[in-house]
């Protein structure tokens, strides 16, 4: 792990890329100190747990299963940010490349109290995954800073946001590693992080960076489409699942949880199907109507109050009548392990989609398995995020701007094509969803090792 102030210099991609190499040649440096080992609990472990069983059924090579076992660069920063009030405070925020064999890492960047070396590292696994899945070129990263925002104004925000780019320095790069919205980050931060890496570079350079993140607003180089690609690419997927399962989505029921980016998107396209939202559950509380809730109504009521507490036309539930609603359809679009030992045995449901990263923990996957719950997975389900900020990084190379129509067109290609074949990957293999997707995603990346051989 890097330590790194941000009083003294950022550290050069230099010497970033030279332990990438380091990891990367397998060769241990120096010689008597091993890698570290992943720990054995936690959320990484839970990834690794989950790589195992696929790396065991394709008897992946042994060294790109150790190299892919591993995250190549891991950057702890503590950084000092002047409040409104005139006081310092202290933050720490990460950034983890799991993998970049495919492109340049690609991930998000994560506001939330819960934020640790663990946490980043497992979501960037999961990119590169995902990325894989959904044959994007680009690999695995992810980011974010420990702390709860809604503790700070707006200005305050801003210097966290702009320092913290700062600090980051060259680590990230339109062509080498690319961040984007996730947990409590918005266009808005995105465009913060733009101008403050536009600001470090020589004007003649500048027009030539756009693509340094992805979910900017449109005006500063976004894509239509992309604010609610991920609900979008959930409900692709789910159509894609009721025609294969015989479920008519104008009839059928679902629930969801978290009700921010991923969920109030993934609930409000539903909807237009004609399926019924019953229960909702975010950070604030739980609410239920078994005659439907209205999904843009609830999520202009979240836009101005902040969360589902309080919406007066469904009633307040407790967190395990959430879980045990019946429903045809479970999103999870909120934070990893939710559906655990303890939750996966009261849900009542067909399909559990998944919108967030991690909502199903080793337990609950097996509990799914026994009770016959089908489960889209977090890499294939919730891809449609960077698909589309591909499409957005593809415009910015390129100087274009694509109509919305175009954007969800070919977003519809990639999801069911990934769709395909995971589905072909299941019934090849007599195999799970999630190992399927694990089975197409380490397939691509071992022929890729394969073919360019391990340096030296
Ligand atoms: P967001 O900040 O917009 O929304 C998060 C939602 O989760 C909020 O409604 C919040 O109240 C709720 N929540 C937080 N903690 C909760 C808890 N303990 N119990 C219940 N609800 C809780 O975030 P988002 O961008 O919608 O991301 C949600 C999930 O989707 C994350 O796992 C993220 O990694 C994943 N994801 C996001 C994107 C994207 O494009 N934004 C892409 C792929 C995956």
């Amino acid at each position: 792990m890097q330590q790194h102030d941000a009083t003294s210099t950022p550290p050069s991609s230099a010497q970033f890329s030279e332990a990438a190499l380091r990891i990367e040649s397998n060769r241990l440096w120096p010689p008597e100190r091993p890698l570290e080992k992943p720990a054995r609990t936690g959320l990484f472990a839970n990834v690794i747990r989950q790589f195992d069983r696929a790396a065991d059924l394709l008897n992946l090579d042994r060294s790109v299963r150790k190299i892919l076992s591993h995250t190549m660069n891991e950057l702890t920063i503590h950084f000092p940010v002047r409040m409104d009030d005139g006081r310092i405070e202290m933050f720490t925020g990460y950034r983890v490349q799991h993998n970049n064999a495919l492109g340049p890492f690609k991930g998000g960047l994560r506001f939330h109290p819960s934020v640790d070396l663990d946490e980043v590292r497992a979501l960037a696994a999961w990119m590169t995954w995902k990325t894989a899945v959904a044959r994007i070129p680009f690999g695995g990263a992810k980011g974010g800073i420990q702390m709860d925002p809604s503790r700070y104004s707006h200005s305050e925000l801003e210097r966290i946001t702009r320092r913290f780019t700062f600090a980051l320095g060259d680590n990230i790069g339109p062509e080498y590693d690319i961040p984007a919205p996730d947990v409590n980050t918005n266009a808005q931060i995105m465009a913060w992080i733009l101008d403050t890496y536009l600001s470090f570079k020589p004007p003649q350079e500048r027009q030539r960076c756009t693509h340094v993140v992805t979910g900017k607003p449109i005006e500063s180089g976004g894509s239509l489409g992309r604010e609610k690609a991920t609900g979008q690419g959930v409900v692709f997927l789910i159509e894609h699942w009721a025609r294969d399962n015989r479920l008519d989505l104008v009839n059928c029921t679902f629930t969801v949880q978290g009700f921010g980016n991923v969920g109030s998107w993934a609930a409000r396209l539903l909807a237009r199907h004609g399926a019924k939202l019953r229960a909702v559950q975010d950070v604030t509380g739980s609410i239920a109507n078994p005659d439907g809730i209205d999904a843009e109504d609830l999520a202009a009521y979240v836009r101005r109050r902040g969360g589902v507490s309080g919406y007066t036309r469904a009633r307040p539930i407790d967190a395990d009548q959430f879980f045990a609603t019946p429903a045809d359809i479970f999103i999870p679009a909120a934070m990893e392990s939710q559906i655990t030992l303890e939750t996966a045995p009261l849900l009542q449901v067909r399909l559990v989609a998944e919108g967030a990263n991690g909502p199903t923990d080793a337990d609950g996957d097996a509990i799914l398995e026994q009770r016959g719950i089908q489960v889209l997975p977090d890499i294939l389900c919730n891809a449609g995020g960077v698909v589309v900020s591909y499409f957005e990084w593809l415009q910015n190379k390129r100087s274009e701007f694509w109509e919305l129509d175009e954007v969800d067109a070919k977003l519809r290609r990639k999801m069911s094509t990934a769709y395909e074949q995971v589905r072909s990957t299941v019934q090849r293999y007599r195999i799970d969803w999630r190992t399927a997707a694990y089975v197409v995603a380490l397939t691509q990346l071992e022929l890729v090792y394969k073919e360019r051989g391990i340096f030296p």
